[in-house]
């Protein structure tokens, strides 16, 4: 291990004497599932947490009132961020675990704070709302919060250990096709249906998927579907997510998709609207700091495969942070291999067990020990920042 063993010791008995605290947080955030940038318990109880312990709390960065931000340590050594996210799903609650996520992120922070002086350097908390679509990291890179950091880490719950696990760009996609409407029985020849090219856009896509890159997802639904059954229907719309291992491959599908509807309204002789939204970029794990990261959860019991192609991938905000900053987001299961995924009710479920916040401060002190390896070596540093760079 390449940290002393008394800093080692002391995160160990830091998030120990913490952990108390850490379940409840992640219980309370459980219990109290709150949708993107709506978390406003969860932001107040994490600040609550964090100020208890005499460490200054900053709100509402970038103009999201559920944002935050803690430093401790010492400025002009290293400088480290610990992101915390803790928005839930609609009707779900916590099935992706962010309550997990949350008092990981500040069990590392507190830990991480205790030994931050003795090293020398900063150690960051971020606490990033809205990762369900929201994006609020993007913001927070937006507003500057990621400047001047050497490196950012998160960790996410999961079934299985993994330290360097793809996410997908990804970018959503709304149609809205507009035609004439008539009378379905009586008069179908005066209309043009909206609807009808809605559906085809479907099957235009879908037999476009022959020419996909390995890794592109694309799955949509009708959002609307018509007015009546007796009306031709004139207004029809459906939504697109695309994701793709990278953001070139997703910009290339991103066309092929729209050059469907366009041909679907074409065909039916009906307009249609198109609008894209940014999504996410894809994870570029920093695999310096991911190994590191799996050094210490290793010398801890846990040992970690880097990845597993037998795993499918999701898209997350901290990819746009690992664009612009060297970024780890390694899983740890809280349920065994292939029981649940997330965002399902059994996830939900197990997200708020005792084993799951165990595995949480699992993840709080492998991250403080990161962390701390980070400030205290300036090569590491360095060495993350060039593999980085090489990209
Ligand atoms: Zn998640």
């Amino acid at each position: 291990m390449a940290i002393p063993q008394e800093l080692s010791a002391a995160i160990d008995d830091a998030v120990a004497a913490d952990a108390h605290d850490l379940i409840t947080l992640a219980a309370n955030l459980h219990a109290n599932p709150e949708l993107r940038f709506e978390e406003v318990k969860a932001a107040a109880w994490i600040a609550e947490l964090v100020a208890s312990r005499n460490i200054a709390v900053e709100s509402g960065l970038a103009g999201m009132p559920t944002s935050l931000r803690a430093r401790a340590g010492a400025p002009g050594g290293g400088r480290v961020a610990i992101l915390a996210e803790y928005d839930a799903l609609p009707e779900i609650g916590h099935a992706c675990g962010h309550n997990l996520i949350a008092a990981g992120a500040v069990g590392a922070f507190l830990a991480a704070a205790q030994v931050a002086e003795r090293v020398g350097g900063e150690v960051v908390l971020l606490g990033t709302p809205a990762e369900e679509g929201g994006g609020g990291k993007i913001k927070l890179l937006d507003a500057g919060a990621f400047d001047g950091l050497d490196a950012a880490m998160m960790f996410h719950p999961a079934d299985r250990d993994l330290l360097a696990h793809a996410a997908l760009a990804s970018l959503w996609l709304t149609f809205e096709f507009t035609g004439t409407p008539s009378h379905a029985a009586a008069a179908p020849h005066a209309g043009a249906s909206a609807l009808t090219a809605c559906m085809d856009a479907f099957r235009l896509i879908d037999g476009q998927r022959v020419h996909f890159r390995d890794g592109v997802r694309v799955h949509g639904y009708i959002t609307n579907g018509g007015q009546a059954v007796n009306i031709i229907p004139e207004r029809a719309a459906c939504e697109f997510s695309v994701r793709a291992r990278d953001v070139a491959e997703l910009d290339r599908v991103r066309a092929i998709v729209e050059r469907c509807a366009r041909g679907a309204a074409m065909a039916s002789g009906v307009a249609v609207q198109v609008t894209v939204r940014q999504g996410y970029k894809d994870m570029r794990n920093n695999l310096t700091m991911a190994r590191v990261f799996g050094e210490h959860l290793a010398a801890a019991g846990r040992p970690a495969r880097e990845t597993d192609p037998q795993l499918g991938a999701g898209s997350t905000d901290m990819g746009d942070v690992s664009h612009v900053v060297p970024s780890i987001h390694p899983y740890l299961a809280i349920v065994g291999e292939g029981e649940a995924m997330c965002h399902e009710h059994r996830f939900a479920a197990a997200a708020g067990t005792d084993h799951a916040a165990q595995t949480a401060l699992a993840a709080a002190r492998a991250m403080a020990k990161t962390a701390i390896e980070l400030l205290q070596s300036p090569a590491l540093r360095q060495a993350v920042r060039a593999e980085w760079s090489a990209r």
